[in-house]
């Protein structure tokens, strides 16, 4: 079995953009329980010849709020169980939420290598001290990125493969 890698956060950090330029346009791995691929997507990809299956979680968001809530948790959980290491996405932009820092009260109770990534960090040359304030959930390892304009991807997966 290869490694797994899963993108948690909250709706709307930028999961899917993520998960969408490390995998370009690789095929699905299709899951064999039912409805677990509407939730879940997995991808094979690799770096610097490390292969590693990526998850991102998410999919479509439920517009009830408490409803919400419940699986951004669920996908926490699941994640912190199945993966071997974690990409829990923030935005940059928005700061740390209510909502971030329960999901990473949920990701800090196991001991697995969580890599937070805090997204939309578009300009590296203006960057805002609010990144900063992302150290206050309480992980090891913090980067800024932009998944939109691939910024940082590569001292991420560098990460990722060190923690593997
Ligand atoms: P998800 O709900 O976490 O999967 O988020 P999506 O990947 O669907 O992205 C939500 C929104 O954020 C979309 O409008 C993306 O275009 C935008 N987005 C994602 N990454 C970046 C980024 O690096 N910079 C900026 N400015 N916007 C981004
Ligand atoms: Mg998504």
């Amino acid at each position: 079995m290869k490694p797994i890698v899963a993108i948690v956060g909250r709706p709307n950090v930028g999961k899917s953009t993520l998960f969408n330029k490390l995998v370009g346009d690789r095929i699905a791995i299709v899951d064999d329980q039912p409805g677990v691929t509407r939730d879940r997507l997995y991808r094979e990809t690799d770096w610097l010849g490390t292969e590693f299956v990526i998850v991102d979680t998410g999919g479509l968001e439920p517009r009830n709020k408490d409803f919400m809530m419940t699986k951004i948790k669920q996908q926490a959980e699941v994640a912190i169980n199945e993966a071997d290491v974690i990409l829990f996405v923030v935005d940059g932009k928005a700061g740390v939420t209510a909502l971030d820092e329960e999901v990473a009260y949920i990701l800090r109770k196991k001991n697995k290598p969580v890599i937070l990534c805090v997204n939309k960090v578009d300009n590296f040359q203006r960057q805002s001290d609010d990144v900063y304030d992302f150290w206050s959930l309480g992980f090891e390892f913090l980067l800024p990125i932009s998944a939109e304009h691939k910024l940082n991807l590569g001292d991420m997966l560098d990460t990722i493969v060190q923690n593997i």
